[in-house]
């Protein structure tokens, strides 16, 4: 279960930040998440209570925001959503595409106390 390894990267960079600004609590992590990474929200905000308990973000909520896959075509320059794992233009069905956004995971900001 990856979920386990990501919470606990989120949770380490969340604790630096939040100790950073001379926070006692954490009340929320906004996470975003591109769709290829493949997680499962409702995993991740399980093994973030596990390994968040008994921390300064152990009440925080976790909001994941689900970012799209996204490609461009190499042949005829359009920018468009890939969805379904169709690695194909939708414009003129080329494959020469790149994949240019859904593989993204960081944490956009935290709220603290
Ligand atoms: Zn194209």
């Amino acid at each position: 279960m990856h979920e386990m390894g990501i919470a606990q990267n989120i949770l380490d960079i969340a604790v630096a930040a939040a100790r950073k600004e001379g926070a006692s609590k954490i009340t929320r992590i906004n996470l975003v998440a591109g769709e290829l990474r493949g997680i499962e929200p409702m995993q991740l905000t399980f093994c973030f209570a596990v390994v968040a308990r008994d921390t300064i973000a152990g009440n925080a909520y976790l909001d994941i925001e689900t970012v799209p896959v996204s490609g461009y075509c190499n042949e005829c320059q359009t920018n468009f959503s890939i969805d379904d794992y169709a690695y194909v233009c939708p414009q003129c069905g080329s494959v020469k595409i790149e994949v240019t956004g859904g593989t993204e995971l960081r944490l956009k900001d935290i709220e603290i106390e």
